[in-house]
């Protein structure tokens, strides 16, 4: 197991939003779908985040929860001038999943975006990103977080903040869009 920094200040982050269509590069056929978020959901990450791959939890339409890999990166349909979440969920659904609810928690930090001299390079650096999540998120600590009450959540409700008061998901033209960070136990919360 690589050295990796999980203990990133401004995470766990909470996200949710419908799936968008992706940028096409053809992850799938690679074996390696991932499900990216509408802009809107992007731009509520906590400015200090690096682009890189991280590790976390993640559910379809509030159905079971599923470890995750997820690459934030520049996104090349608005120029590179928004990032983009890219969420690798290891699980099979066999169907694809567009205009479905995807909530996740990002927990952790796993490496730098890099560039790869090989398609083999690249499949062989995903393997190994999956290989880490899944052992990460075996811990107590994150498991926690599986069952955190925001997956529980199915009646249009994100989560509840420190006082028990309910906040609506907000309607958007490109889905659902709201996320939460938590600073030292502290819940923050932004809405667009
Ligand atoms: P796009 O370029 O549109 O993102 P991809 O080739 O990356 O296309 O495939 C992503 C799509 O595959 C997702 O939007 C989703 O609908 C579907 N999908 C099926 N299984 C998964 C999974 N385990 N994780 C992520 N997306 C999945
Ligand atoms: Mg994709």
């Amino acid at each position: 197991m690589r050295n990796i920094n999980n203990t990133v200040s401004f995470l766990p982050h909470f996200a949710a939003g419908k799936i968008t269509q992706g940028f096409g590069r053809g992850s799938k056929e690679l074996g390696i779908p991932t499900a990216n978020f509408p802009v809107e959901v992007v731009q509520n990450l906590p400015k200090e985040i690096d682009i890189g791959i991280y590790y976390g939890y993640a559910s379809i339409d509030n159905g079971d929860v599923h470890k995750m890999v997820m690459s934030i990166g520049w996104n090349p349909y608005y120029h590179n001038k928004h990032k983009s979440m890219e969420t690798h969920i290891l699980h099979k659904y066999g169907r694809d999943l567009y205009g479905s609810l995807l909530k996740v928690c990002i927990i952790g930090y796993l490496r730098p975006e890099k560039n790869f001299d090989s398609l083999e390079a690249l499949i062989a650096a995903i393997r190994k990103d999956i290989e880490d999540a899944e052992q990460l998120l075996e811990s107590p600590e994150n498991l926690k977080l599986k069952n955190h009450e925001f997956f529980q959540n199915s009646d249009n409700v994100i989560s509840n903040d420190q006082n028990g008061h309910k906040t609506e998901m907000n309607g958007h033209k490109n889905g659902l869009c709201e996320s939460e960070t938590h600073h030292n136990g502290t819940h923050v919360k932004e809405n667009n």
